[in-house]
């Protein structure tokens, strides 16, 4: 029997061995072009990952989202779990990855959806978010499982859709249907670009909600014979201008969320919609003359851990409220349109506590933690899965993703690989933990 000194160099050089096959895993995974939405090529990108990890000795489940938000027969939602046992009982570790990609946009040097590989980076959308993460994992899975084939519990690796859109036919789904029990899965670590030395703890809340003020139609000419909403609309962002926005400056968190911007509550105005409805690109008349009856607005407020959501809630209606008391015919609507608690897995949750300590005995530097600004897959293990020791963390920079010439760092994909199979070590070998 090697000594456990002996097997964490074994899986040391076997990661570092893995440099050609993991770009070349990267690559393939960046071939296929998951572009949500629609959500195309999920059954495809399903069958790359069950080619991979079947031979490597996982189980192979497909899971279609069958009447999940965005599911059809033009456009099914599949996802794949894939399960290896190691030779003893004991606990899972599961890595969980979006396939889905965002679309490529304008002002690529590079092809987007081939891998093209330059020095130490690998460019093409969807390559830094996430499945160069996705890579990592699979490779520091297979390289933890090959040099310690005698540990306890199981390993899974899942690949899932529609993260981009909300979740609701991936990860969501899969929470409603079980697989996020925490009696079969105890740890999750979600490979999201974050940086290879940071462990992202959570996210802050959302509340999205639609405005809608009502006016009164008649002729543009003469608008005093109308109510025009838009003005009312006006008055409401007037009143956020003037209570809300300095309120919400007010509040600054204890969360630590990145970038410092986010460390307060959050509020954008999304969009605003009133009076004519924007006209065909081939119309070349000119408007008609109307004062408008309707106007909505779509906000988008992030809340922090230590706000209540019906607070978050009242706010708004109390400012609503004040102005139907304060200005002539002020009429509204207010409808909810989504919400997610914030969250944040405990500094002390094992998870956590196996990838710092991985992250300094491999990169030699400490861990830092974050919180993100907005959310990901963890808020439907949190909070449908009720599993919380969860995490992400992964290789790439956040800013590059979404962005055009999207690339991850070849180093930055092995580093973390090193760290991810070295958390593995600490969860899966209780004897060996080092
Ligand atoms: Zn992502």
């Amino acid at each position: 029997m090697p000594t456990e000194q002996q097997r964490l160099q074994q899986l040391n050089a076997a990661i570092e061995q893995s440099r050609d096959d993991i770009i070349e895993l990267t690559c393939a995974l960046i071939a296929v072009p998951t572009l949500n939405p629609p959500g195309a090529c999920y059954a495809e990108i399903c069958d790359l990952l069950e080619s991979r990890l079947a031979p490597s000795g996982f189980k192979i489940e497909r899971v279609r989202a069958v009447g999940a938000l965005g599911d059809s027969d033009k456009h099914p939602r599949w996802n794949l779990i894939a399960r290896h046992e190691g030779r003893n009982s004991g606990e899972c570790v599961h890595f969980n990855s979006h396939t889905d990609v965002v679309l490529a946009g304008e002002g690529w040097t590079y092809d987007p959806w081939v891998g093209t590989v330059v020095g130490d980076r690998i460019y093409g959308r969807g390559t830094c978010d996430m499945k160069g993460g996705l890579a990592a994992s699979i490779v520091a899975a297979e390289c933890f499982i090959r040099t310690f084939p005698d540990y306890a519990g199981a390993v899974e690796i899942s690949g899932t859709c529609d993260e981009e859109s909300g979740g609701f036919g991936g990860v969501a789904y899969l929470a409603e249907h079980g697989w996020f029990d925490p009696d079969r899965v105890q740890h999750v670590i979600i490979p999201e670009p974050l940086n290879k030395d940071r462990i992202c703890l959570g996210h802050r809340g959302v509340w999205w909600a639609e405005i809608e003020t009502h006016g009164h139609i008649a002729h543009g000419s003469m608008p005093f014979l109308g109510d025009c909403a838009i003005r009312h609309m006006g008055s409401v962002i007037d009143a956020m201008e003037r209570d809300i926005y300095p309120a919400l400056a007010q509040r600054r968190t204890a969360m630590p969320v990145v970038p410092d911007g986010a460390r307060q509550s959050t509020l954008n105005i999304n969009s605003i919609h009133g009076g004519l409805a924007e006209p065909d690109s081939d119309y070349t008349g000119l408007p008609s003359a109307l004062v408008a009856d309707r106007c909505r607005m779509i906000i988008d407020r992030r809340f922090l851990i230590e706000e209540d959501l019906d607070e978050v809630r009242d706010e708004i209606h109390g400012m609503l409220n004040q102005l139907k008391n304060d200005r002539d015919r002020f009429d509204y609507e207010i409808k909810e349109l989504f919400n997610v608690l914030p969250t944040m897995t405990d500094k002390s949750a094992p998870v956590v506590g196996a990838v710092a300590s991985a992250i300094e005995s491999t990169l030699g530097t400490e861990a830092s933690f974050v919180v993100s600004p907005g959310t990901y897959d963890q808020k439907h293990i949190d909070r449908i899965g009720k599993l919380k020791d969860c995490i992400a963390y992964g290789p790439g920079i956040l800013d590059l993703a979404h962005q055009p010439d999207e690339y991850i760092g070849i180093q930055d994909m092995i580093d973390s690989a090193h760290v991810m199979s070295r958390a593995l070590v600490t969860l899966l070998t209780p004897s060996d933990a080092s």
